[in-house]
Parts: structure tokens; C-alpha cells; sequence
């Protein structure tokens, strides 16, 4: 059983587009704001990666340099940042923006101690600029973000389903969903619910994972609160 007093949310620049699917979508923005602000009121203390994928994916650009490719990506992910920021100090809450990249009139560079003393005040954590580096994913930073602010685990909002299955639901009636699941099952079966280097940073680390449906934001108060939706990643003893 995992406890939830500090939760790491992974939110996707897929999300964050909303009906638009592509850039940022108001409607999707507030609905998740006034979410986040129950989960705050529910007394968790919440750091949030925001992913970039509304705007730029590093590895779909064929003809540039990856590497150009990635700082531009991770570049978008601070434009989600501040919007989300904007999202949630608009509702009261009180937040702060980290990156990984320093650009300081814009925002705090990341610095772990900070950030956890931010947590601890009731300041919601944005993590900005992925790991800072190029060749990695907002998933491997949320992996990696969750563990270094010890986070209890890692709430990962899907887009279009609203758990693990064995195949597309979408496309198979008889695709099967999991409950429970171990991150050797997620690599062994190729689920692809994150990355292979964000699936083994938490495997390595034991951080527990909740995959659950975002489509409806409500579904991340009901993680919190511990009902059983989505799947559970994790240890052997599930949830
Ligand atoms: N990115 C990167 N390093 C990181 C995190 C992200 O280079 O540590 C870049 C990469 O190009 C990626 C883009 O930022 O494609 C947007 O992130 P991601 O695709 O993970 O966003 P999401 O799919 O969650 O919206």
C-alpha cells in the first residue's frame, strides 16, 4: 500500500491541449487547476512535471540535430509550466516554477532542497525543462523528480484510456485491463506506458505508480483519496 502525502503528477503536453491538440487549452488548463486545488485541500503536498508534447517532440524532428531538437522541446515544457502556474495562483493556491535549465528572470533553477522545503510550506512545485538534458523524456523526469523529492508516488494522467491494458482498448473489445501491475511486466510486455529509462528508474527505486484516465480530471482526486481506478504499479503488494 502506498501513502499519498506527497504525490508527483505527470502532466502531458496532450493533455494540456486539450480539444485543440495542439498549443494550450483554457478549458483543460482550469479543469485540472480546480482539481489540483481539492487534492491541495485534501492535504497532499503536490510537485507537478509538465510534459511538452503540445508544442515539440525532440525525436519526431528528423532533419535537425537531436540535440536542438530536445532544448527546443524542453523549452515548451516551460511555457506549460508557467501557464499551469498561472492556472493555479488564479484559483489562490501558491506555487512555484523550478527548471532545470536556469533561466532565472523567468523562474527558480531546480534545486532539490528548495523545492522540498516549497512542499512542505503548501506550495505546489512545477518542474520545468525536463531533466535539462536532451535525449530523455518528461516521463524519465518524473521518475527522477519524484525520487529526488521522495515523493510517495508518481500519478501518471492518460489521455484516451484510463488504465494499463494488454492492448489498445481503443482498438481491441477484448483487450484486457490491469489492476496491479510490476514495472518487469510493463518491460516484458512491452505495455509502453513510459519510457524504458523512466520504467527502470522506478523499478530501481521502488517508486510506486498509479496510471489512471485524465480525460476526466476528477479521477486524480479519486487516486489521492485511494480508490482503486486506473492501474497500480509497484511492489507485489499492490494496493
Ligand atoms: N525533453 C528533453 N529532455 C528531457 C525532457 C524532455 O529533451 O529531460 C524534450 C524532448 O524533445 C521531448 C520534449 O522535451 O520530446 C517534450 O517532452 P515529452 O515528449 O516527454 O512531453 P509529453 O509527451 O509528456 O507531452
Amino acid at each position: 500500500m502506498y501513502a499519498n502525502k506527497r504525490v508527483l503528477i505527470k502532466l502531458s503536453g496532450e493533455f494540456l491541449a486539450g480539444k485543440k491538440g495542439f498549443g494550450m487549452d483554457d478549458d483543460a488548463i482550469n479543469s485540472i487547476a480546480k482539481v489540483l486545488k481539492d487534492v491541495h485541500e485534501y492535504g497532499v503536498e503536490i510537485g507537478i512535471v509538465v510534459g511538452g508534447g503540445n508544442f515539440w517532440r525532440g525525436r519526431n524532428d528528423n532533419d535537425m540535430d537531436r540535440t536542438v531538437s530536445d532544448n527546443i522541446g524542453m523549452l515548451g515544457t516551460v511555457m506549460n509550466a508557467l501557464r499551469v502556474q498561472a492556472a493555479l495562483e488564479s484559483l489562490g493556491l501558491e506555487t512555484r516554477v523550478q527548471t532545470a535549465i536556469q533561466m532565472n528572470e523567468v523562474a527558480e533553477p531546480f534545486i532539490v532542497r528548495r523545492a522540498i522545503r516549497h512542499l512542505e510550506k503548501g506550495r505546489v512545485v512545477i518542474f520545468a525543462a525536463g531533466t535539462g538534458h536532451p535525449y530523455f523524456s518528461t516521463d524519465t523526469t518524473a521518475a527522477l523528480r519524484a525520487l529526488e523529492i521522495k515523493a510517495d508516488c508518481i500519478l501518471l494522467g492518460k489521455t484516451g484510456t484510463d488504465a494499463i491494458y494488454d492492448k489498445d482498448p481503443n482498438k481491441h473489445d477484448d483487450a484486457k485491463k490491469f489492476e496491479n501491475l510490476t514495472y518487469q511486466e510493463i518491460l516484458s510486455k512491452n505495455l509502453g506506458i513510459m519510457d524504458a529509462s523512466a520504467t527502470s528508474l522506478c523499478q530501481d527505486n521502488n517508486m510506486p505508480l498509479v496510471v489512471f484516465g485524465i480525460d476526466d480530471p476528477s479521477n486524480l482526486l479519486k487516486v489521492v483519496k485511494g480508490e482503486k481506478i486506473g492501474t497500480y504499479v509497484g511492489g507485489n503488494n499492490g494496493r
